[in-house]
């Protein structure tokens, strides 16, 4: 069955003006990227809100100058239509950063420390630096830059001003605009502006100047100074003050000071542009204690919440049983059950996270002592706390800080297809009254038959509530409009916010209300002073005052508005695309976090998990405009063309087509199919899994690479040229055929094979075939838990041979007898490049062979290599294949774990050499307790083992060998493997591709872990 699809061109072109706006914005010499591609403007149509809005371009500037220049030119009269939205990590959750006009993200290029100037503990950077890099770079001093979002790994502090972002501690710490002692803006007209506490004097003289400055700040004046009862009367004096625009703090009356920052903080990018910040920095506490406190009951929780506040607590963060149930499910859990265990008979259904911190331990201790003696006084039955655990080191109070932080992800997990969606998940209400707000909040929701998780700031009166809908069925919206005023009017009886801490973007609708009549003129009149023309996100907050345009409303764009038009099938196919909610966990930009290689080794955020759904979701959606279904039916892949059908397909390099089909294409090429994002994003989005049914169905119209089908092939071939090694390496390592595969077959270069080989070593090593373990069956001599079967892979046997010879000794060394099994292809590498059809072929083979050694047997299956041996439980279960259920391939470690006891008797050693375990990736995201476990192992056997967190080593798999990847490939390794392998210490190295990629980069052979424990049983020199 072939299945063609249709060429696309996309929909809403960019139109003229912005075409006349770019090219002259080019010509008066911005130098920064600007992209207008369909693809590059999709990536920053969504955040993580309900919205999607198709901007017209994405600018990048460069430098400071380069955002001058272009708003410098839209304020031409000719381009005064062009709109912007200033955008960052782009993970505001109500649309602040949308904009059908251009977007300028600063976060490409703006991201450089300026100064640190600890003495005055102040720091000053550039605006799109990401807080978690920026707090790196303070760490060396002892300092930190305090306000704290859940999304501080990959938001920007522009976006956090523009927010004016708070978060956990912020009872101490409290928001970005308490920290910001200046800032460089630009305004709409590309003037520059700089912003500082003045006193009222300075701020006079300023504003009786005939400057854009000057008029800002007779603006401001004139306001405070006229509207101070009213502004005293209507902010709410809440821990999280109300921003956007802050009329209560840019005037401070005590200090007789004006500061204009502090209406750029929270302004949502609707008044100037901010591209530089100086910022107050903290120290980092000396010692730092969290209590967890277990509760039977989520409203428990709630109501115990302020006397925890008043022990002296830094934070109280709080957690209800929906998200813990989530999180039990997740790999986070690993991290955390022991530090949250269950408390027998009680069952835990909520938690409060309370944070002491202090110069001194002593100081802690007291508080932490207080709080203990009071907790062990309670009555369970009475007060709902059923018990508390205490995390004194650095690595525990981390990982239940990352567990909280991924609580709106894990929220996106939720099966069905209603998901927990954000439009009121961030109401404040003084503490005290919290407890009670959330039982007529709960009621509002219990009306609407809405399920709900709910986490939040109790110590701030913040509760994060995200009522799970589905988008796709247009009466969610009506719930969205009537959910939301419910929710406004019940915060406002409550003398709350609507907006307590993620901003207004499309919920700006509720402003005029809020504010009343005065003062929302008074909001209008601040932005005519800024933005006269309404160019900067316009709709947001508020219009300039004699501005004819309405505020954007709730109700719209939607992003299930598009999703409905994706067909069903399409739908169940590529789930994980649909699920993508945007929260932007996978642009986390820690090096040594395994999400995601390729957009961290490039910034394009096309390149990254977020980009590829998103492009995937629109590519489903306009093929099935056009009548064409992507999805397998009942499971079939469409049929793969050969190598001569193959030939007379269309060109996929044809770009200057304009077709869609293409750009996806190339947004999924990168992907290193590392599957990280198949574990660690909280809805397991899966892209290698969805880019192998794109590629199945891409190629039935456009032409493959000739690569392709040399790694279709791949697995048999390999493994035949590996009998005869020497014959093999002179074969491909000679100048004419490195050449050749350059030149034919876009292959930089390719391992070599192993010598001696995996078949001589298995003649010397004497291991048993299956043809013996068969006479042994017959003859009645088989006793399954003697022996134990080596799943060969294609890599490590012809490439990695001492791999297996090492776990064939430590098997023996345990007293057992390893049987290798015929090598049969796992397919993995046709499904990397899509070809289902000969995917499922070898799977079926693969699957009954190995179901049939099981059953037949009863021993156990080992599999050598982690990224291989995974796809038997992976990709053989995800598509059906017959027998996937019925065996099961362990890898090393998995199965060594059960006789760690016995390794550690056998070596009886007391050396303590130190070791560095590096753990593939693939590995170490999918099974998460492999770095423990192979550290024990280690360790069982004498080794003193560090198993550090590292990223993709750049190879996974052919990706490092193929010659479009290169500097890619190099730039990963350069960022996390580089400086690991520094050290002079030994270090082994889980994964064949990591090895073979550290050969290529240095030259240096690294070991398997099981090749030193070998060599430590056999007390060989290693
Ligand atoms: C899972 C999740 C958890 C979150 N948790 C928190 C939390 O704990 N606390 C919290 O406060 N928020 C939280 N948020 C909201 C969001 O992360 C914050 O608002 C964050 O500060 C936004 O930063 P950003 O760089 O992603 O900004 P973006 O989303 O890119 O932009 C946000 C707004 O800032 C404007 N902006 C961006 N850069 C600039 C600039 N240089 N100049 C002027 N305007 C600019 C944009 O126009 C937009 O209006 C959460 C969001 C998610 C998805
Ligand atoms: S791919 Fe996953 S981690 Fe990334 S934004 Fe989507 S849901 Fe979040
Ligand atoms: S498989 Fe790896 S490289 Fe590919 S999208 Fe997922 S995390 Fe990124």
């Amino acid at each position: 069955m072939t299945k063609s699809i249709a060429s696309i061109s996309p929909e809403q072109p960019v139109v003229e003006l912005t075409q006349r706006y770019l090219a002259a914005v080019r010509k008066a010499g911005f130098i920064g990227d600007i992209d207008e591609t369909y693809s590059g403007r999709l990536i920053a149509a969504t955040d993580n809100s309900i919205y999607q809005q198709m901007p017209q371009a994405v600018l990048y500037p460069r430098s400071q100058r380069d955002v001058a220049c272009a708003l410098k030119v839209a304020h031409r009269a000719a381009f005064r239509a062009v709109r912007f939205a200033p955008r960052g990590g782009g993970t505001g959750t109500n649309g602040q950063s949308l904009t059908p006009g251009i977007v300028l993200d600063l976060s490409r290029y703006l991201t450089r420390v300026l100064e640190v100037n600890v003495k005055e503990g102040w720091v000053r950077v550039e605006a799109g630096i990401i807080k978690d890099q920026l707090n790196e770079t303070l760490r060396p001093h002892g300092y930190f830059f305090a306000p704290d979002t859940s999304t501080s790994n990959r938001c920007t502090i522009g976006g956090m001003i523009a927010t004016d972002a708070s978060g956990q501690g912020s009872l101490v710490y409290g928001k970005t605009s308490d920290h910001v002692l200046g800032l460089r803006a630009y305004l709409p007209n590309g003037d520059a502006i700089r912003t500082e506490p003045v006193s009222i004097e300075e701020a006079e003289r300023r504003a009786s100047e005939d400057s854009s400055e000057g008029r800002i700040y007779h603006q401001v004046l004139a306001t405070c100074r006229e509207q101070r009862e009213e502004i005293k009367t209507r902010f709410p004096p809440l821990n999280r003050f109300l921003t956007g625009y802050d009329l209560v703090h840019v005037y401070d009356e005590d200090q007789q000071a004006v500061d204009v920052g502090r209406l750029l903080c929270g302004a949502e990018g609707t008044l100037a542009v901010v591209t530089e910040a100086k910022l107050h920095i903290n120290r980092i506490p000396n010692h730092k204690i969290l209590v967890n406190v277990k509760y039977q009951d989520f409203q428990d929780a709630l109501r115990h919440a302020p006397a925890l506040v008043k022990a002296n607590a830094t934070s109280v963060e709080t957690i209800d049983s929906t998200v813990l149930d989530i999180a039990r499910n997740d790999v986070i859990w690993h991290e955390v059950h022991d530090l949250l265990r269950d408390v027998p008979p009680f069952r835990m259904d909520g938690i409060n996270i309370l944070e002491f911190t202090g110069e001194s331990a002593q100081e802690v201790g007291d508080k932490l002592k207080v709080l203990c003696t009071e907790l062990d006084q309670l009555d369970p039955h009475r007060s709902g706390v059923i018990g508390y655990q205490i995390c004194r080191d650095a690595a525990s109070i981390q990982k239940i800080y990352a567990m909280r932080k991924k609580a709106v992800g894990l929220l996106g997990a939720t099966k069905g297809r209603a998901k927990p969606v954000a439009f009121v998940e961030d109401t404040a209400v003084p503490p005290e009254q919290l407890a009670d707000y959330i039982m007529e909040f709960r009621a509002i929701l219990d009306r609407y038959e809405l399920r709900y998780g709910m986490f939040g700031h109790v110590d701030a009166g913040v509760l994060h509530v995200r009522p799970a809908l589905d988008m796709q069925d247009e009466a969610s919206v009506q719930t969205i409009r009537d959910v939301s005023d419910e929710v406004a009017a019940l915060t406002a009886r409550f003398g709350g916010l609507m907006w307590g801490e993620h901003g207004k973007g499309f919920r700006s609708e509720y402003g005029p209300e809020f504010f009343g009549d005065v003062l929302f003129k008074e909001l209008r009149r601040v932005k005519s002073a800024f933005d006269p023309h309404n160019q900067l996100n316009p709709g947001k907050i508020c219009t300039p005052l004699k501005s004819q345009e309405s505020l954007v409303s709730i109700e719209g764009p939607l992003r299930g508005s598009s999703d409905r038009q994706v067909p069903e099938a399409s739908q169940s196919q590529f789930k994980g695309a649909m699920e993508c909610n945007g929260n932007g966990l996978c642009f986390n930009f820690d090096v040594n976090a395994t999400m995601c290689p390729s957009f961290r080794a490039t910034g394009d955020r096309r390149q990254s998990p977020k980009g590829r759904a998103t492009l995937l979701r629109e590519w489903l959606r306009l093929q099935g405009l056009q009548g064409n279904t992507v999805a397998l039916i009942n499971g079939d892949a469409p049929k793969e063309p050969g190598l001569v059908r193959n030939a007379f397909l269309a060109s996929s390099t044809a770009t200057a087509t304009n077709d869609f089909n293409h750009e996806v294409r190339e947004a999924l090429d990168s992907c290193l199919a590392c599957k990280a994002c198949s574990s660690q994003c909280p809805v397991k989005v899966d892209i290698p899994s969805q880019r192998s049914v794109f590629y199945s169905y891409y190629h039935q119209t456009y032409r493959r690479p000739l690569k392709d089908f040399l790694v279709r092939k791949a697995e048999s071939v390999m493994v035949r040229w590996s009998r005869f090694p020497r014959l093999a390496n002179l074969f491909f390592q000679n100048p004419l055929a490195r050449s050749l595969q350059r030149l034919v077959f876009a292959y930089q270069d390719t391992p070599r094979f192993s010598l001696p080989s995996w078949r001589t070593q298995q003649q010397l090593l004497q291991v048993m075939t299956l043809k013996d373990a068969e006479a042994r069956l017959a003859q009645g001599e088989w006793q399954p838990e003697h022996y134990v079967f080596i799943v060969q892979d294609a890599f490590t046997t012809a490439f990695d041979a001492n791999v297996l010879a090492g776990f064939v000794k430590v098997v023996r060394a345990l007293g057992l007898e390893p049987v290798v099994l015929p090598f049969y292809e796992s397919g993995k590498a046709a499904h990397v490049k899509g070809f289902l059809q000969t995917f499922s072929q070898h799977a079926e083979r693969a699957s009954t062979f190995l179901a049939e050694i099981s059953e037949r047997f009863q021993a156990p299956l080992v599999g050598m290599d982690a990224a291989t041996t995974l796809v038997y439980r992976d990709e053989y279960r995800a598509l059906k294949i017959t027998r996937a259920h019925d065996f099961e391939v362990q890898l090393m470690h998995e199965w060594l774990k059960s006789y760690s006891d016995k390794l550690h008797a056998l070596t009886g050693s007391t050396a303590r050499d130190e070791v560095q375990v590096l753990v593939h990736c693939t590995e170490q995201s999918n099974l998460v307790a492999s770095r423990d476990e192979w550290g024990e192992l280690l360790a069982q056997v004498g080794f003193k083992p560090n198993v550090p967190a590292v990223g993709c080593c750049g190879m996974a798999g052919t990706f490092g060998h193929e010659k479009a990847y290169q500097s890619l490939s190099k730039k990963l390794w350069e960022m996390s493997w580089a400086p690991k392998l520094a050290s002079e210490k030994i270090t082994v190295a889980t994964g064949f591709s990591c090895r073979c990629q550290s050969k290529r980069m240095t030259k240096n052979t690294l070991q398997h872990p099981i090749e030193l424990i070998a060599k430590r049983l056999s007390r060989d020199a290693y």
